[in-house]
Formats: C-alpha cells, structure tokens, sequence
C-alpha cells in the first residue's frame, strides 16, 4: 500500500491505534503512577485555582489524557466534584479511567465540553500530539512525510526561519489549537510536560516500545510516539505562567512535606513515598526536563507554583 502522508498525519494514527490496543503503562511510568500525592497536589491546586476565579458553582473539571484515571482519583480526595470530564480517544483506557473515575463524563476533544468555567488537569498529554517536521536543504525547507515505512521529502507549504542546511524544525500545530481553543474559553489549563524553555532546534520525536528506544516508522501503533513540548511556541500564542520546572512547582507545593506525612500514616508504604519524591524532582530524573505551564486569562494573579 502506497500511501503517502504528512509526518504528523502518521504519529496521529501510530498513537491512536497505540493508545487502542497498547498498555502504554508497560512501556513507560509516569507521575501519578509513581505517587498518590502528585494528583493530591494537583486536586489542591485546581481547588485553590478555583477560588481565585471567584469560586463560580458552575466550574468544570477536566484532564485530557487520563491514562489510567489515577491522577483525577487522587485529586478528587482533594476536591471532590460531583462530575468531571475526561478527554480520551482510547475506549480501552476509557474504561480503566471508569474504574477509577465513576463520576466521569468522557469527550473526543474539547469540542464538547459543557459551556461555562473550566479547569483542565493534563500529565504528559501535548507530547503525545502529532508534530510536523521540518528539513532544511540546500533548496529550501522540505516537511517530512512518510511512505512505506520510509521519510519522503516534499517541499514545504509554509515560510520558516533562515537556518542553516541540515537543521530541523517541528511545529506542534495540534497542541498549538489546543491551547488556543482552551484560550478562546478563558479557562485555566495546567500541563506538566517534558520539553526544553527555550524552542530547540532538531528532531525531538522519540518512539519507546516495550520500554526501549525504538524506530519511529517501524510497526506504526507498536511503540508510543512523542515529542517535546514547544512552551515557548505555546506562550507566543496564548497567556502563560512559567514555565518552569517540575520540581520547583511540586516542591513549592509540598510534595516533600505531604509525602512524609503519608509515609508516617503508612510505614510500610514510607520508602515508595520518598523514593517517588526524589524521582519527580531528582534533575537527572524527572525533575527538570519536565516543566509545568499554566494557561490562564491575564486578569488572574499568579497561580499556586508560579509565584516566582
Ligand atoms: N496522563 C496520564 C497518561 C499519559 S499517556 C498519565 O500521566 O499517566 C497519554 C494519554 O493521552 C493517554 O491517555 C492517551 O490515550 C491520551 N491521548 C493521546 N492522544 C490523544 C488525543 N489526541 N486526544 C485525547 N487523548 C489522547
């Protein structure tokens, strides 16, 4: 089967038939997997976020891209919501999320959430979105496109910067409309995410299968594609707060301090507690390459973690 397409195009498809079919928590952990108290601080936070909105009793809680459903169970501990609203395309982790998350409601996108006051929650989400890649060549930029498992090379349909042959450009128009949709709301979103402050030059796209590097081309919906989050693209777009980096956000929010109280309530369970702590925020871990953003409209202060 011939079938050409747009790099973006084809992560689309890889990830969604990945996410269908995949136990991607088998390839990969992430945050709330890790620790109860990371969806607890995020629960506090949405809390105190919505206060600072003026508490509206129409407020809408959201998370896009709940995996298992354990971050929007720990947070509800914190702030129980009578419904919430999910944002997943797979029915297989819809339903893990209805085990954890009985009171769910679940959408597409954001296309159909209710009208009113939002508050979006999402761990690892924008990574997971299609990027278009971009090549420099002697001729001018190409955009990379796939075709029986191999790159193809088709001249680029929009203007970039001058830079040098060789150099590699990704642009993340589905977290870009994402954000923008989410703007055009005025709600409040918080994505944790891993990705570089400033825009990085070069390919970012990673694929991870059974738990290893892998070929992003090869086996497309075997292994879980991503790439780093743009937050300087995203800030030019819409009104941020931070970045800044996941383990200055959960420490000044007391990950440590309610860790150790959890740890003295449950002994057994005290070295998983501080060695998730130390994972979260350790640099060489996942305490600096991940990064927390708020979108947020510009009359609010500053949110919880984003004081400095
Ligand atoms: N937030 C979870 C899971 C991260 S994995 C955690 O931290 O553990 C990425 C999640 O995003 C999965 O739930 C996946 O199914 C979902 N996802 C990926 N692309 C999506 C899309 N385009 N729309 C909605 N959900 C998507």
């Amino acid at each position: 089967m011939a079938l050409m397409e747009r790099f973006d195009h084809f992560m689309a498809r890889a990830n969604a038939a990945y996410y269908a079919a995949q136990d991607p928590f088998e390839d990969f952990t992430t945050a709330p997997e890790l620790t109860q108290v990371f969806g607890e601080i995020l629960g506090a936070w949405a809390k105190t976020v919505w206060q600072m909105m003026g508490a509206p009793d129409d407020i809408i809680l959201a998370e896009a891209g709940p995996g298992r459903g354990t971050l929007m169970a720990d947070a509800l501990r914190l702030w129980p919501r009578e419904q919430v609203h999910l944002i997943e395309l797979s029915g297989r982790l819809r339903a893990e999320q209805a085990s954890r998350v009985p009171n769910a409601i679940w959408h597409e996108s954001l296309d159909t959430l209710p009208e009113g006051p939002l508050i979006l929650l999402a761990n690892e989400f924008l990574d997971a979105l299609p990027v278009r890649q971009f090549i420099r060549r002697e001729t001018g930029w190409r955009e990379l496109h796939v075709e029986n498992g191999a790159y193809v090379e088709l001249p680029a349909d929009i203007e970039l910067p001058d830079d040098p042959v060789g150099s590699v450009r990704e642009i993340n128009e589905a977290a870009e409309e994402f954000c923008e949709k989410l703007a055009a709301r005025e709600a409040v979103a918080l994505f944790l995410d891993y990705g570089p402050l400033q825009s990085a030059p070069g390919s970012s796209v990673q694929a991870i299968r059974d738990g290893a590097y892998a070929d992003p081309l090869r086996d497309p919906g075997q292994a879980d594609l991503t790439a780093h989050v743009d937050f300087a693209a995203i800030a030019a777009r819409v009104n941020v707060q931070g970045p800044v980096k996941q383990n200055a956000f959960l420490t000044g929010l007391g990950l440590f301090q309610r860790s150790d109280f959890l740890a003295r309530k449950f002994p057994d369970k005290a070295q998983n507690f501080a060695l998730a702590a130390q994972r979260l925020t350790a640099p060489e871990a996942m305490g600096s390459l991940f990064k927390a953003v708020a979108l947020c409209p510009k009359h609010l202060p500053r949110l919880p973690g984003f004081e400095i």
